[in-house]
């Protein structure tokens, strides 16, 4: 005897957990395990789009979503310690604009929206492996004391992350590299005179002997003055600090506050990271009756902040299209269109969300140059990403 289900899920990151309870809302028999033994607790994405609010609302979470979040203002850059740009999110008329919420937040709501449509996260539940035969699939489920039992599908979708187990089986190739650059995050208090709500870009050209680098800063709920910095390492500090290091709080201050604007101060540091950056696409996104979703189909800088936005809006096309094909009323051949529609988009973001650091004369026109189009673009998108 198996355990039976529709469609199995590897994986309760954001992803999983939103085409879980879309499933279980739609009456889809859904089950969702995920590898950890209980939620993680990392900040990760921020960037809220207005698409993704829009697809929260269907889900009856918009609410929720916002009142544990920031609204995003507008953005601001400075070049070499002057304002250079300034952009607003343009709201008028519009239910939703860019919001700034914790990606635990995000999973906290998202976890919530399923156990009301009673479903649960099977954790401590690791896919170790799988076999497909006609129209059903054999999933290998692995617990924590490595005791395996097998889950019967009829649909296998991957969330399970960049390192894919479920991508790897299917042996699709994760086409794509790592940036050369490594990236440092913190966050921490941070007290300026800069109105809050508003993203921060602070851009160092490298003209009169400072090396060139750039700062990000958004604002994220917490304390009134809670900032995600993030930037990009000179090559030093990077060697200094190995990947996925923690600095502690003395080298976030030593690095960050000369970049800063003079008399910030910063305190009560919550984490910090360091990290490399890759662009990569899946070059399936479905084969037979396994399909890939979110970071296991595609990942993309977090500068652009469309990583987890766009696999939670492939969760959503997944969502209907796998309810129409479980309950007999649509034809199978619907499933295809998941791929048709939603690869293009992950390789559009991949094009476009590049990091950029230049040293020499040409640095500090091509950062402000890219610091407005990139601004631009993102606040552009938080309002017209229509990509169902
Ligand atoms: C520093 C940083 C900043 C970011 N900022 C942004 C941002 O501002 N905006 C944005 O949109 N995106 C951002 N991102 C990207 C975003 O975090 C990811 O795109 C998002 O987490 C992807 O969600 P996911 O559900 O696809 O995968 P994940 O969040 O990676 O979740 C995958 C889950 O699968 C589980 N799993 C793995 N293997 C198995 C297995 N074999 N069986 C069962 N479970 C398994 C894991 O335990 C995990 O819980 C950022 C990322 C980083 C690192």
């Amino acid at each position: 005897m198996f355990d039976k289900t529709d469609v199995l899920i590897a994986g309760a990151g954001p992803v999983g957990l939103m085409l879980a309870a879309e499933l279980r809302r739609d009456g889809v028999k859904a089950r969702v395990t995920d590898a950890h033994d209980e939620r993680v607790f990392f900040v990760k994405a921020l960037g809220v789009t207005a698409r993704t609010l829009e697809i929260f609302e269907d889900l009856g979470i918009a609410r929720d979503a916002i009142d544990a979040g920031v609204w995003i203002t507008g953005a601001d850059t400075f070049q070499d310690g002057a304002l250079a740009f300034s952009a607003e999110v343009l709201r008028a008329g519009l239910p939703y604009g860019a919001l700034s919420l914790a990606q635990f937040e995000t999973e906290r709501i998202l976890e919530a929206a399923l156990a009301r449509n009673g479903g649960h996260v099977e954790y401590g539940a690791t896919l170790v492996d799988f076999t497909e035969s006609g129209d059903v699939i054999d999933a290998r489920i692995q617990d924590a004391c490595g005791e395996s039992r097998t889950v019967r599908c009829r649909w296998l979708v991957g969330c399970d992350g960049a390192r894919s187990t479920v991508r790897r089986q299917l042996n699709v190739a994760y086409e794509g590299d790592q940036y050369p650059q490594t990236f440092m995050l913190a966050d921490v208090d941070v007290d300026w005179d800069l109105p809050r709500g508003r993203m921060y870009r602070f851009n160092v050209s490298g003209e009169g002997g400072a090396a060139a680098t750039t700062l990000a800063a958004l604002p994220v709920r917490g304390s009134a003055r809670r900032y995600r910095l993030s930037m990009v390492l000179l090559p030093d500090d990077a060697a200094r600090h190995g990947l996925n290091s923690t600095p502690d709080f003395n080298e976030i201050e030593r690095i960050m506050l000369p970049i800063l604007p003079k008399g910030t101060r910063l305190s009560s540091m919550r984490w910090s990271s360091v990290y490399r950056v890759s662009h990569r696409i899946a070059q399936h996104y479905a084969r037979g009756r396994v399909f890939l979703a979110g970071d296991a189909a595609h990942i993309h800088p977090p500068v652009g902040g469309q990583g987890m936005n766009t696999g939670l809006q492939d969760a959503h096309n997944l969502a209907w299209k796998l309810t129409l094909a479980a309950r007999g009323v649509a034809h199978e051949a619907l499933l295809d269109s998941y791929e048709a529609e939603r690869r293009p988009v992950g390789a559009r973001c991949r094009r476009i969300d590049e990091p950029r650091v230049e040293h020499g004369p040409r640095a500090r026109r091509n950062q402000a140059r890219d610091a407005r189009d990139a601004t631009a673009r993102g606040l552009s998108r938080q309002q017209s990403d229509r990509h169902g």
